[in-house]
C-alpha cells in the first residue's frame, strides 16, 4: 500500500493551455480516490503521470513518500486497468492470472499459490482452465482484475475500465470493484466521467475542469449539498 502525493502538478504538452494545471492533491494510504470530469479535463493525463507514462512539466509526484518523477513505469509497483481488458484467447484463465508473475520470474510454486488466492477472491476457481471464450462477460472482465490484483501493487489505476460495457454488467461490476477495494483495501486511483461510479464508488472524489481541480470530498459533500 502507498499514499500518492502530488504537488503542483503541471502537465503542457505544447504551446496550448495546460492539460493539468497546478494540481495538489493527497491520495490515502488504502483510499479509494475517484477522478472525475469530462471529456478532455486531463484526468487521464494525470492518471498517466502518476503511474510514469507520461513525463511530469513541473510539479511533485510521490509514491510511498518516494519522488517518482524520474522512476521508470516497471520500478513503481503499480498495476493499472484500462478500459479494454484484452485477455490472451489461447491461455486458460489460470495463466491469463498468472501473466504478469511469469513475466516477473515469480518461482513457480509462489506463481500456484497467488493465482489460487486471486481466483478465489474473484470467484473464479472452478474456471481456470477454461479459456476465454467459454467465459461470461462478467468472469472475464475478473480475469482481467486478477491479472491486474495478482502481482500485489501498491496500489491500483483504473482508467473509466467500465465505459465499454453495456449497463447491467457496468453495475455488476461497480459492486465488484468496490468490494474488491475494500478487501484488499489498497490505495486506488479511478478515472471516470461517469457521476453514478463517482458517486457510488469511491472514499473522496475529485473533480477536475479543464486541468484545473475544482473541488476534492466525500460523495457526500459533493453530492447532497443542500
Ligand atoms: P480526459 O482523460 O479527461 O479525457 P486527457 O487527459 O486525455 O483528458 O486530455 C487532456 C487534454 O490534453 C486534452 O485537451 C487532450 O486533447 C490533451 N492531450 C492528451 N494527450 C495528449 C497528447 N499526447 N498530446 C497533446 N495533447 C494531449
Ligand atoms: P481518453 O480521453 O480516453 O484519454 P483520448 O482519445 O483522449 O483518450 O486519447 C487517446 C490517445 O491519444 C492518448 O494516448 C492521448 O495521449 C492521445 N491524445 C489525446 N489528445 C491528443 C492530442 N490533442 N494530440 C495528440 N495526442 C493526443
Amino acid at each position: 500500500m502507498a499514499a500518492i502525493t502530488m504537488k503542483n502538478i503541471v502537465k503542457q504538452y505544447g504551446d496550448g493551455f495546460p492539460a493539468v494545471n497546478d494540481v495538489t492533491l493527497d491520495v490515502q494510504d488504502g483510499e479509494f480516490m475517484i477522478l472525475v470530469g469530462p471529456s478532455g479535463c486531463g484526468k487521464s493525463t494525470l492518471l498517466r503521470m502518476i503511474v510514469g507514462l507520461e513525463d511530469i512539466t513541473s510539479g511533485e509526484m510521490r509514491i510511498a513518500d518516494r519522488v517518482v518523477n524520474r522512476i521508470a513505469p516497471r520500478e513503481r509497483n503499480l498495476s493499472m486497468v484500462f478500459q479494454n481488458y484484452a485477455l490472451y484467447p489461447h491461455l486458460t484463465v489460470y495463466e491469463n492470472i498468472a501473466f504478469p508473475l511469469r513475466l516477473a520470474k515469480t518461482p513457480g510454486d509462489e506463481v500456484e499459490r497467488r493465482v489460487k488466492d486471486t481466483a478465489e477472491l474473484l470467484e473464479l476457481t472452478e474456471h481456470l482452465q477454461r479459456k476465454p471464450a467459454n467465459l461470461s462477460g462478467g468472469q472475464r472482465q475478473r480475469v482481467a482484475m486478477g491479472r491486474a490484483i495478482v502481482r500485489q501493487a501498491d496500489a491500483f489505476l483504473f482508467d473509466e475500465p467500465l465505459s465499454n460495457l453495456d449497463a447491467k454488467l457496468r453495475g455488476q461490476m461497480r459492486t465488484e470493484i468496490s468490494r474488491l477495494q475494500r478487501r484488499l483495501g489498497v490505495t486506488t486511483v479511478y478515472v471516470t466521467h461517469d457521476q453514478t461510479e463517482a458517486m457510488t464508488l469511491g472514499d473522496r472524489v475529485a473533480v477536475l475542469r479543464k486541468g484545473v481541480l475544482q473541488q476534492v470530498g466525500s460523495p457526500r459533500e459533493l453530492y447532497e449539498q443542500p
